[in-house]
């Protein structure tokens, strides 16, 4: 049989499942009956996106499958083939959407998590962009020995790739102990190969949520995905036809196949690579992807993926800081005389004197820097990589910044001969790494010896730590001459830029007006502009005109004006991985914030993610806005609709979140204490009605400011 007729079997084959399931549920349940995955704004995102049209009963879904059908014609053209390929996918999403409608959860009592929801995929944006996340690789069926398939995903999980397991490799992977769950990259999706539509799902949805691209253009999202999301697939094992047909659904996105049995070729798409030794390398070769090396000399594994690696107590054996014995990290400029390069201290104890296990040590972690470049400035961008520095080593856990750090090292990375000096090796190597730009000399000094670990936090912490909160406060947006422009998520959201400034960071959380500088400073053609702050043409609405010329550029056109302080007139754009969103409660006279990790329900009868599908994309939506959660307590923070005290609505955790610091500007500007025991929270009420009665029974302030609208 021909590719292309194998292609064509394989659809016909999906279609007629999809079309039993449709048939056979509706005479059980109704053409009525409710058809959604959970928690997201799309619908059944891979039709949504083909056709504009939303499903949400198993009725439409007999329809859709209808449409579905006009995909595969077979005609003896490799355009059919893809076609029929993607129809192919088309079908699998209606297969598992039938899973939903007939069971709430239906991965319950498997290791698969199934579908993904909007905020998950929003949550990997930044780790997108800043390349931290290189690359998504799909792999599926059984490999011949599992040893091998473990390696490959290792492998992956080394190199900080998302990696989703679809079918009896998930076994395989359990079998060799391979780390697995959202924080770890590597996800089980499910046993049944139409589960791999859950990943392919993943990259439509980037292109509605980050690329803004319409519904129904299907040939705009096969190039979004194809330019932008770096995935790809390794089949392992024989192919059926119905493998080989969503194979062709796949490189209908771009994203090439990659097998480990003898097929006919496709350049580029199509290959074969029987060797499991060289899958990892063909797999990122045919995608692009490239991977930077840091070589460290620890006895342990170094990647991101072990950035959300828990220690948990039975599997620790040391722990400094976390309530139990004092913790501090610091990063101080020397004199380049100072200081000498590579040099690594331990001074006192080191974890193999423990007598009992787990042992418990203090901790101050030293790490002076020296360079031509390197400015004070800098300290705190380079001390709050820390975290991640330390987290990314296998069985090393870092919770917690300056002198509430809490580390874990777990048993199994101790056995493996894992010592404090390599903590300092790993810092070393990473601050040559990520800052050479202004990291000449860098030199770790490690202490666990009690007396010295107080004596040096009084003589150098604390006292950095508060010449810089000093120096935070006195950084507002008036004080400086500059501001910056971002435009790292222009990789999946090409229209958007952000404008920082000190008093309003990125919208991603993670790009400061500090942060910025530096990056300026370490990369000079790189994602952040300063932008000068001149053509002041509205101080209130925070209106320059060169700003506006800033944007209009780096958009390329897409938009000519922001203001940095309205939600209503030109709002500053959204690209999709925003931390909150912020949107108008026309009744309350205020608006609710909800941020990405709330799943519950707003006021505003949205979730986060319905609210998020309104914005994002790089359009301004008057009204809504996507902003970091630190910009909540700013005195700018919407200043031109009346500024903080509209805010009558957060999820508890946001509200406690920013508590202190938000009261604290309250009380400075309108001399309210407490102000955020008059916002509403879902702990009181949701529903509108409810919230109106609590915000008048306390007196919020938004009921008696003018009409925001
Ligand atoms: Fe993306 Fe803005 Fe964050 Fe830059 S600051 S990474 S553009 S969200
Ligand atoms: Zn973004």
């Amino acid at each position: 049989m021909s590719l292309l007729q194998t292609i064509f079997t394989g659809s016909k084959q999906a279609y007629d499942v999809a079309e039993i399931v449709v048939k056979s549920s509706i005479e059980e349940l109704g053409r009525d009956c409710k058809v959604a995955f959970p928690d997201t704004a799309y619908s059944l995102p891979l039709y949504y996106a083909s056709t504009g049209r939303r499903v949400s009963t198993l009725g439409e879904l007999e329809e859709a499958l209808e449409t579905i059908k006009g995909f595969i014609v077979e005609k003896n053209l490799l355009a059919n083939g893809l076609d029929a390929g993607y129809a192919t996918a088309l079908c699998a999403e209606v297969i598992e959407a039938v899973k939903y409608a007939r069971n709430e959860d239906p991965y319950r009592d498997e290791p698969g998590y199934g579908f993904v929801s909007d905020a998950q995929i929003r949550s990997y944006g930044v780790g997108l962009v800043t390349q931290d996340i290189p690359g998504v690789a799909v792999l599926l069926g059984k490999a011949e020995d599992s040893e091998s398939a473990a390696k490959i995903i290792k492998d992956y999980q080394a190199k900080g790739l998302l990696t989703y397991l679809v079918g009896d490799i998930i076994d395989q992977a359990i079998q060799h102990n391979v780390k697995m769950g959202n924080d770890l990259r590597v996800i089980p999706l499910g046993y049944d190969v139409t589960s791999v539509i859950h990943v392919v799902s993943i990259a439509i949805r980037a292109a509605l949520i980050f690329g803004g691209i319409e519904p129904g253009k299907s040939k705009e999202f096969y190039k979004y995905t194809k330019e932008r999301v770096k995935a790809f697939v390794n089949a392992f094992g024989p192919l059926s036809e119905l493998v080989v047909s969503a194979g062709a659904g796949a490189i209908q996105l771009g994203f090439p196949v990659i097998c480990d049995t003898v097929v006919p070729e496709v350049p580029t798409y199509l290959l074969s690579q029987r060797n499991h030794e060289k899958t990892v390398q063909t797999s990122l070769e045919a995608r692009g992807i490239k991977i930077k090396v840091t070589e460290i000399p620890i006895p342990v594994s170094f990647a991101a993926a072990f950035e959300g690696e828990r220690i948990r107590k039975d599997s620790m054996y040391a722990e400094f800081g976390g309530s139990k014995t004092k913790s501090w990290e610091l990063v101080m400029t020397r004199d380049i005389s100072e200081i000498e390069d590579h040099k690594i201290e331990v001074i006192g104890p080191d974890i193999d004197s423990f007598n009992k296990v787990p042992g418990r040590l203090p901790l101050s972690v030293i790490v002076e820097v020296a360079g031509k470049k390197m400015e004070e400035d800098f300290e705190p961008v380079l001390e709050r990589r820390l975290h991640y520095f330390m987290n990314y080593i296998e069985g090393v856990m870092h919770v917690g910044q300056r002198n509430l750090t809490w580390i874990r090292i777990g048993k199994d990375a101790f056995e493996k001969g894992f010592r404090l000096r390599h903590i300092g090796e790993v810092i070393y190597a990473k601050m040559h790494d990520e800052f050479e730009a202004v990291v000449d000399k860098c030199q770790v000094t490690i202490i666990t010896d009690e007396e010295k670990v107080k004596e040096l936090e009084k003589k150098y912490a604390l006292p950095k730590y508060e010449a810089r909160d000093e120096r935070l406060d006195a950084l507002i947006d008036e004080s400086v001459d500059t501001f910056y422009s971002c435009n790292l998520c222009q990789s999946f959201a090409p229209a958007h830029v952000c404008i920082i400034t000190p008093e309003r960071l990125g919208l991603c959380g993670a790009v400061s007006w500090l942060d910025a500088k530096a990056t300026k400073e370490l990369d000079e053609h790189g994602p952040c502009q300063p932008v000068l702050k001149e053509g002041l043409e509205d101080s209130f609405k925070g209106v320059w005109s060169e700003v506006n010329k800033v944007v209009e550029q780096i958009s390329q056109g897409a938009v000519s004006r922001v203001t940095l302080y309205s939600l209503i007139e030109d709002p500053m754009t959204s690209c999709g991985c925003f931390e909150c969103i912020c949107g108008i409660m026309p009744e309350a006279n205020g608006v609710v914030i909800v941020n990405r990790e709330y799943g519950g329900m707003s006021p505003v009868g949205m979730t986060f993610g319905e609210l998020a599908a309104m914005t994002g994309g790089g359009v301004q939506t008057p009204g809504f806005m996507g902003h970091g959660r630190h910009f909540i307590s700013s005195k700018k923070f919407i200043s031109a609709e009346g500024g903080v005290k509209r805010i009558v609505w957060m999820p508890k955790e946001l509200k406690e979140f920013i508590a202190q610091r938000l009261n604290a500007t309250v009380k400075e500007l309108y001399n309210i204490e407490n102000f955020t025991d008059m916002v509403c929270d879902e702990t009181i009420a949701v529903d509108s009605e409810e919230v109106m009665n609590f915000l008048s029974e306390k007196g919020h302030p938004a009921l008696n400011m003018d009409s925001i609208m």
